[in-house]
């Protein structure tokens, strides 16, 4: 088949090409199972929240009227367990929090009460509150709690749970073949001879793939040989072939003509970005995607952030769009060339406003300096000499917490 010969391309058109034609399917989760899916379907409230008008205190229950007089205790309705009965005028219900108020009933919280047996007597001034959370004060029924596209978190779980509803319509996750190659690549674990290096580009993309809502599966890294990187990923069931390394153009990058062996239709060919320029993209024959990766670990990780996070939420119908940030230049930076610059920087943030330090070095094989990063910071192509305080477009990490005294960098 002819190559479409796309040649050099911006960034987004790169993304647009990559996100074409992506259809998100769906499957039956249990919520249990949800947490970082996707919703396919939207969710409604199948029955008001709360079911009935609730006490939000404890106290008693009583028709609104003199408070002056003593009130006859009749009963008791506590969270599950109601009073069933009619309230007259001069009568009272002992109520405890999230119990049903009987109809008509307002709530005097205990503090404001005096019990003496039967009876009980309350401070003339009792504030005007009715301490009542009223019948689908939450939300209403047929109400959408939940929209198409939401990722779900702790906190939208505990709103798909409070309908009621065990079993959710999600998009299926796409599954991702991790291909790291090499002549010098070896896993962690193995033994390296002192030319190899470990493969650090497979587990850090394993664990970015789960964050986005993917199932990475990791093969073994393979050799700098087209039939090898070919048969290693001939027979996998997966979506999207991620390969890492080989991607450009010198005479031991063959992961492009290995997956021609399969069929390919590239789609993306390079991209005008620093770093990450061989990044790669096409079909298979079969209709499985392959995303090429550089090697260079800032830019595998870099071009995960740009191409493969957009592309796995767009496959789950999530938003794809990179949420970026404005942040404050702590420093000056030099002219842009012709490639759009994403710098590994330093977020910090003081009086409300973000200022970004990028990193003085910023090699794109360095490790360390990347683990220390918790933005990545967009200059635009072309773009001049950019002074401290200068406006700049930044992407945040997502970094768990570290201690700031960790620092082992520049
Ligand atoms: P390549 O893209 O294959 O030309 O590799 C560029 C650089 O990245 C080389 O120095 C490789 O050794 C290094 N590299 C390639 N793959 C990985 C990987 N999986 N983990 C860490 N470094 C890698
Ligand atoms: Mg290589």
């Amino acid at each position: 088949m002819p190559e479409p010969s796309s040649g050099e391309i911006g960034v987004e058109d790169a993304r647009g090409r990559m996100l074409a034609g992506l259809t998100p399917t769906a499957e039956t989760v249990a919520l249990s199972g949800a947490l970082g899916r996707t919703l396919f379907a939207p969710i409604a409230a199948l029955r008001d929240q709360p079911p009935f008008d609730a006490s939000a205190m404890d106290g008693y229950a009583l028709l609104p009227g003199d408070l002056s007089r003593p009130y006859r205790v009749i009963g008791e309705s506590a969270a599950g367990l109601p009073f069933d009965g009619r309230v007259q005028p001069d009568e009272a219900v002992r109520i405890f929090t999230g119990a049903r108020v009987p109809d008509g009933c307002r709530v005097i919280v205990q503090e404001r009460a005096e019990r003496s047996g039967e009876i009980v007597t309350f401070e003339a001034h009792s504030p005007g509150s009715m301490n009542v959370r009223s019948r689908g004060g939450d939300f209403k029924a047929g109400q959408v709690l939940l929209h198409a596209g939401v990722r779900l978190d702790a906190w939208s779980l505990a709103l798909a749970a409070a309908t009621g509803r065990d079993m959710l319509q999600l998009a299926v996750r796409p599954r991702v073949a991790i291909l790291s190659t090499g002549e010098e690549i070896v896993k962690a674990g193995g033994a390296a001879t002192g030319v190899q290096i470990f493969d650090s580009n497979g587990p850090a993309l394993q664990a970015l793939i789960a964050g986005w809502g993917g199932i990475a599966m990791p093969l073994e890294p393979a050799k700098d040989d087209e039939a090898t990187i070919a048969a290693a990923v001939a027979e996998v069931d997966c979506d999207l072939i991620l390969t890492v390394g080989g991607a450009s153009v010198g005479d031991h990058d063959l992961v492009k003509p290995a997956m021609r062996r399969l069929g390919l239709e590239l789609k993306v060919e390079t991209v005008r970005l620093r770093p990450g320029k061989p990044t790669w993209f096409g079909v298979l024959a079969d209709g499985r995607r392959v995303l090429g990766l550089p090697g260079n670990p800032a830019s595998a990780l870099v071009c995960a952030e740009l191409f493969l996070r957009p592309l796995l939420l767009a496959w789950q119908g999530a938003d794809p769009t990179l949420p970026m940030e404005t942040a404050r230049l702590a420093a000056a930076l030099p002219p842009v060339g012709p490639r759009e610059h994403w710098m590994r920087a330093r977020l910090s943030s003081e009086d409300g406003v973000l200022t970004a330090t990028p990193f003085s070095d910023q090699d794109s094989s360095l490790i360390a300096v990347f683990a220390e990063a918790d933005a990545l910071l967009r200059r635009p192509a072309g773009a001049g000499k950019a002074e401290a305080g200068d406006g700049v477009d930044c992407l945040r990490l997502h970094r768990l917490a570290r201690p700031n005294s960790h620092s082992i960098h520049r």
